[in-house]
């Protein structure tokens, strides 16, 4: 489930800093690492990426200007500082894209019956579950039975397929596998922050506690606010660090359960409605492309051209994920957020900050309705082996369905994919 993000595009907006337009603790652009991408891409393939996948919503004329020859892109708007991007007319050889990830194509080919051998997979298991669901609001519970957490069920499936993916000769890593953050910080350390963003947009005199998991007012309050910079904010930059610094993996899945809104977490709806949809980097907002930081970003991330593994990965993964789990493609209600891309009809462009902030292919995975009648019942019976019936209907347990899916959706891409290894 990711946020309901609606307000917080809003509230950060404004950004806190005048003179770097950086986002909340985002970090200064290093716009001199873009010289190691002069001359890799034509014309035509920057102009395409932009328009179609990561500035679909149109953006301010003078962020970014694309010319005949070159690409002029707002480094600073107060001191009207530029960077010249140059594109590579196409006739030439083209030169290597700098980037630690190694696309399939560049794998040797596949051996032993290992699709998958030699390939770095992280796994991020979405959100932190244990003690801190309920402060992450990826907490509901129907009466006496099993509270349902995100985060403790996203890292189930994630030990589930790394021993999985480990059998087809990936080599895997977890960007979380507890249910502790991994960020140091804790709320408290945000309180000042907090109060800083809610008076910059509007609430001159925050109040600093939530009345109880109902109140309409909670995200006004210092508590909320402090909150969410710790176990959103914080946490997946200190995620981001992990898998830039640490890890270097070829790509990076992330896991989650999508769910409708429930209302009350102690007395949840629960809801006929199930579907499945997963997401790449794009589709930047206007007001996101603001900020130097996130438009630093979104350029660096389209020349490494994560774009070209990613959205043929996830279109494969989805098509097995429709064939196992008979899900149809979840629908957003608006397009304000996401551009739907590439061919199965489940692959959306959105700018998250995993999505963007992770230097390598990305995707995130947004399977089953968590408070569906089904997924519910399926959450309930936990894990098992072979099929049981539920709601009238033989089914796998939820989790490995989902880890069969991810799974015979990576052994299609790479068994495909992989090249001669030059
Ligand atoms: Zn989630």
């Amino acid at each position: 489930m990711q946020a309901s993000l609606f307000l917080f595009t809003a509230i950060f907006a404004a950004g806190l800093q005048a003179a770097d337009n950086i986002s909340v603790l985002g970090n200064k652009p290093r716009w001199d690492v873009l010289e190691h991408y002069q001359q890799t891409i034509t014309h035509d393939e920057f102009a395409h990426l932009i328009n179609d996948v990561y500035g679909t919503h149109g953006f301010a004329p003078d962020l970014i200007e694309i010319k005949d020859d070159t690409a002029r892109i707002l480094m600073n708007r107060d001191a009207q500082k530029f960077f010249t991007l140059r594109f590579t007319s196409g006739t030439e050889k083209l030169k290597p894209v700098s980037r630690l990830w190694r696309p399939a194509r560049s794998l040797p080919p596949m051996e032993r019956n290992k699709p998958l051998l030699g390939l770095k997979i992280a796994l991020d298991p979405g959100h932190l579950g244990g003690k801190w669901a309920k402060m992450e609001e990826r907490w509901f519970q129907v009466g006496d039975s099993r509270s349902v957490q995100e985060g403790d069920l996203t890292l189930r499936v994630a030990r589930l397929l790394a021993t999985r993916l480990r059998d087809l000769g990936a080599n895997v890593s977890f960007v979380r596998n507890d249910d502790e953050p991994t960020t140091a910080k804790r709320p408290d350390d945000f309180r000042e922050l907090a109060r800083k963003v809610l008076i910059r947009n509007g609430v001159p005199q925050p109040r600093a506690d939530v009345l109880d998991s109902t109140d309409p007012e909670k995200e006004k309050t210092i508590r909320w606010q402090s909150e969410i910079l710790f176990y959103r904010y914080s946490e997946i930059r200190r995620r981001a660090a992990l898998v830039n610094f640490n890890l270097h993996p070829d790509f990076v899945l992330c896991l989650h359960f999508n769910a409708e809104g429930w209302g009350d977490p102690n007395s949840p709806l629960l809801t006929d409605t199930n579907h499945f949809h997963l997401l790449v980097n794009g589709s930047y907002l206007a007001e996101e492309l603001q900020f130097d930081d996130q438009r630093f970003e979104m350029i660096r991330r389209l020349l490494s051209r994560a774009y070209e593994e990613e959205l043929p990965l996830a279109d494969t993964i989805a098509a097995a994920m429709a064939r196992e789990t008979g899900l149809p493609p979840y629908a957003y209600p608006t397009t304000d957020s996401t551009t739907k891309v590439g061919t199965s009809g489940y692959v959306y462009a959105r700018n998250l900050l995993a999505t963007r902030l992770y230097r390598c292919p990305v995707v995130y995975c947004e399977p089953y309705v968590m408070n569906s009648k089904d997924v519910f019942a399926r959450i309930q019976a936990g894990d098992y082996e072979g099929t049981r019936n539920i709601n009238g209907v033989e089914r796998k347990s939820v989790f490995r369905e989902y880890v069969d899916s991810v799974a015979d959706g990576l052994i299609e891409y790479y068994s495909k994919a992989r090249g001669r290894g030059d």
